[in-house]
């Protein structure tokens, strides 16, 4: 029998491929009738019934789209799970992954949480009765003194945002396992391409895909890849209750984004080491954190989870004052909230991503008001430090 064109143009298993070479060659890449180059946009809510007795593969859009299909193929490809969902954001894809849970449980969470999810939780899934502790995740004792008889799993954010502390993640799953709780990750910072929790033992996997997987600040879109099909039908069918699908316009661009991930963590990364070191060495920055420091507490777990140390680079300028000085004075970052992105973007967590926070929280957690994240984008990195250096001087 003749091959089909997607089996003549993929003879390799694309599950045994390095991670580069999946990112191209996904398996959905070439349209199966055409040989068409990209995968096609199926701008369809519904699908007619040819035969009543053999209803169509996919029915209504909600339930299924060969477009979406296509991209949560490729994320669960990537992230190594047996199933991926797509959302119209990554708090679409928490919010979906939370209605696991039901009144009367309660979850074990990383402490700074990104902003988004602190609320969720605390204004939110708090009013529906499912309760949360925010623990220090990079202490396993403080993690396992935070268990309760209705505890049901814990949520990681490895490295968290935006003071980026580690979390073991093989290490807190296998705990999770004992003790039967559902271990998530949300693995925004990453990617696939440096962490692959699932293969470090998590159940869920979670990300925002509108920062570095869609790459370009233009598409607004969430994630999810689980690691059994048993869970990823529990998902499927929360997501299709909920409605919380991701249109297939943002699934295309968001696929064409991705094919560049690789590229562009790599070069955001070296960038992203020469700038912490930079800023580290300076005497007017009382802080630098970055995994990649040598500096960094638990720089070790994070090299023995990852195979890089990521493109974000939290750093503190001393005062919220100084902080809005050099704001306003940097000439090539956008200033704004997000990150990931082919442009750098600094953001102010304490006004941006953190503002949901109570100000006493914050300060616990280490997100002074002095505190400025960087996102390191494709720039030329010298232009990039002279920038950050004329914004830093200027008093
Ligand atoms: C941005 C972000 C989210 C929320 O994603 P949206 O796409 O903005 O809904 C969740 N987690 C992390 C770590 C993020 O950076």
């Amino acid at each position: 029998m003749a091959k089909s064109i997607q089996e003549a143009l993929d003879p390799l298993n694309v599950r045994n491929t390095k991670l580069d070479t999946k990112l191209l060659h996904f398996g959905a890449e070439v349209d199966q009738a055409t040989g068409a180059s990209s995968v096609p946009l199926y701008q369809a809510s519904t699908f007619h019934h040819a035969d009543i007795f053999n209803p169509p593969q996919y029915d209504y859009s909600r339930s299924g789209n060969p477009t979406r299909q296509a991209l949560e193929d490729y994320i669960a490809l990537l992230e190594g799970g047996a199933a991926g969902y797509a959302f119209p954001s990554g708090m679409a894809a928490i919010s979906t992954a939370f209605m696991l849970f039901s009144a009367g449980d309660h979850l074990i969470v990383t402490e700074d949480v990104y902003g988004g999810t602190y609320r969720l939780l605390t204004g939110i899934l708090g009013r529906l009765g499912i309760e949360a502790s925010f623990v220090d995740m990079s202490r396993p004792d403080v993690v396992k003194a935070a268990l309760r008889p209705n505890t049901k799993a814990v949520y990681m954010e490895t490295p968290s945002n935006p003071t980026l502390k580690i979390t073991d993640i093989a290490g807190i799953s296998a705990w999770c396992k004992q003790q039967g709780l559902l271990s998530i990750v949300d693995n925004t910072f990453m990617t696939p391409y440096y962490q692959r929790p699932i293969e470090l033992g998590a159940d869920i996997v979670l990300h925002s895909a509108t920062k570095f997987l869609g790459g370009h600040s233009d598409v607004l879109a969430g994630l999810a890849v689980t690691a059994t099909k048993e869970l990823g039908s529990e998902l499927k069918y929360l997501q299709n209750g909920l409605g919380s699908v991701l249109g297939v316009q943002d699934c295309w661009l968001l696929m064409r984004g991705m094919k560049t991930l690789g590229a562009r963590m790599t070069h955001s990364e070296i960038s992203s080491r020469r700038i912490a070191e930079w800023l580290e060495g300076r005497s007017d920055i009382q802080a630098v954190y970055y995994p990649g420091l040598s500096s960094h507490p638990d720089r070790e777990i994070h090299a023995k989870q990852a195979t890089g140390y990521g493109a974000v680079v939290s750093f503190d300028v001393g005062s919220g004052e100084r902080a809005k000085k050099v704001l306003n004075q940097v000439k090539l970052p956008l200033v704004a909230v997000s990150l990931g992105a082919v442009e750098s973007i600094l953001s102010y967590p304490a006004m941006m991503s953190h503002a949901a926070m109570p100000a006493e929280v914050r300060a616990e957690r280490g997100i002074t008001d002095g505190l400025l994240r960087f996102s390191v984008g494709l720039e030329d990195v010298e232009d990039l430090m002279a920038d950050l250096d004329q914004a830093l001087d200027q008093e």
